[in-house]
């Protein structure tokens, strides 16, 4: 009987480790999916900030051409200038050359902040690209390891299926049957169980004195009065 226990306990060992390396597996493809979202989001970052130094270029240009107009709508009231007639006519086109330059100093203050806003977007962007590196060597090195600690998990998994296959060979294929029913209705999937001090490891509840000391005789089955489990003592 005491061998038939241990076999069961192996058994049972060979189960709870497949069940915890196939939910580790289970966790992988998630893990890999957000270091690669980790990554995506901090490219994205970098985007929005290339959009938006993009678009204070562009309106920079557009804030260099209307000076450019401005320049040109000047000059052509200048000429008008030259050959004006009388004093009326004169101060208006003088007015009209003053708003246009007022214009211009407008766009000009523009342009100023503009071109701080790129400064501050320009920093923003190299110091972004720095850390995206390391934030991207990071990721993979990390998928690395991932993927690699999933394939040597696989290859136990294959190893604890034949170990299982073979130990479950060993075991009378009542007990076995008996073992697969308690474990069914064992939360935590514990059939098996060890006690110690009289303490049953399966519910940490006292087991009696008399069945205690049955325990050390090996010579059946028997179950904690109180779990239903089977239980064993180590020697
Ligand atoms: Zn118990």
């Amino acid at each position: 009987m005491r061998e038939q226990i241990e076999d069961l306990v192996k058994l049972q060992q060979i189960e709870t480790e497949t069940v915890r390396i196939k939910s580790a597996l289970n966790d992988v493809s998630k893990m890999l999916d957000d270091l690669d979202s980790g990554v995506k989001i901090f490219e994205q970052t970098i985007e929005t900030q290339e959009r938006i130094i993009n678009e204070l270029k562009k309106q920079y240009r557009d804030h260099e051409s209307d000076i450019q107009l401005n320049l040109e709508k000047e000059q052509k009231i200048q000429a008008k200038l030259r050959s004006v007639k009388n004093n009326k006519e004169y101060q208006a086109l003088l007015k009209e050359i003053e708003d246009v330059r007022g214009k211009n100093s407008e766009i000009e203050d523009e342009m100023i902040d503009f071109l701080d806003r790129m400064d501050i977007t320009e920093k923003i962007i190299t110091t972004k690209k720095d850390e995206y590196i390391n934030i991207f060597e990071d990721a993979k090195s990390e998928k690395e390891s991932i993927k690699q600690n999933a394939e040597a998990r696989k290859k136990r998994l294959a190893e604890l299926d034949m170990e299982g296959a073979e130990v479950s060979r060993l075991i009378d294929p009542e007990l076995l049957k008996r073992y697969l029913i308690i474990k069914e209705q064992s939360p935590g999937g514990l059939a098996v169980v060890l006690v110690k001090d009289a303490v049953c490891h399966g519910c940490n509840v006292n087991i009696p004195p008399q069945l205690y000391n049955e325990l050390f005789r090996c010579d059946s089955l028997r179950f904690c009065p109180n779990c239903q489990r089977i239980i064993y003592i180590k020697p």
